[in-house]
Order: C-alpha cells, then structure tokens, then sequence
C-alpha cells in the first residue's frame, strides 16, 4: 500500500506518485503528515486500538474521511510496546467528529483516552 502525503489517498502497489498533486508517496502515513497539516484535527487519542476503529467505522459510516495513525511512545512510564492510537478528520468535520467522541466518552465507551482531543 502506499499513500500521497498530502492528499492522504490510497494507492495500490505499483504507483509511485500522486495522479492528483504529483507528490512521492510514501509507505505508510504518519502523525506528522496529519499533525502538520492545517487541513486535519485531531479529535481522539488512545491506546486500545479497537476504540480507533470503533470511532472509524462510525465516522465513516456518515461519510466522514477518517484516519487512524499509531506510533510506539516512548513516555509511557513502564508500558514497553504500548502504541498511542490517534485519530484524524478533515478539519470540516472536525466538530462534528468531536460531538461523536464526547457521546462515546460520556457513555463509557472511551476508557484507553489519554488526553483531551478536542479544542
Ligand atoms: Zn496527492
């Protein structure tokens, strides 16, 4: 699989660049290609990885572009291979997006949540 950086599409194997801005994809997407990218919000982060998907399935299921990025923390205190799990929206939807996740939150349903993703 590889992917544009920028416009965060999918492309099968054998591709080498973006057909829609002509940028070198990569491997895999990483934080700093949402983190950096005025375009996408941070509304969920975690570390049960099926909370992600949970939040993904549904945000999705209301047409909401949805990406889940996970990366090794070296800061969590005595928890060796433990992976922060986060989740990104097109900032368009990024209130709407927010309002899912507060809902899931107040029903108990986000308890790998480690810090506020919202703002
Ligand atoms: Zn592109």
């Amino acid at each position: 699989m590889a992917y544009c950086p920028n416009c965060k599409i999918e492309y099968r194997e054998g591709y080498e660049k973006c057909a829609d801005c002509g940028e070198t994809l990569v491997e895999e997407l990483h934080e700093e290609h949402f983190s950096q990218d005025k375009d996408f919000a941070l509304v969920f982060t975690g570390t049960m990885r099926y909370e992600a998907e949970m939040i993904k399935a549904n945000l999705e299921g209301g047409e909401i572009e949805t990406h889940i990025i996970s990366q090794k923390d070296h800061n969590f205190p005595g928890a060796g291979g433990m992976s922060v799990i986060k989740v990104y929206v097109r900032k368009e939807h990024a209130a709407e997006a927010a309002q899912y996740v507060r809902s899931l939150r107040e029903e108990g349903k986000l308890e790998s949540e480690v810090e506020n993703g919202e703002e």
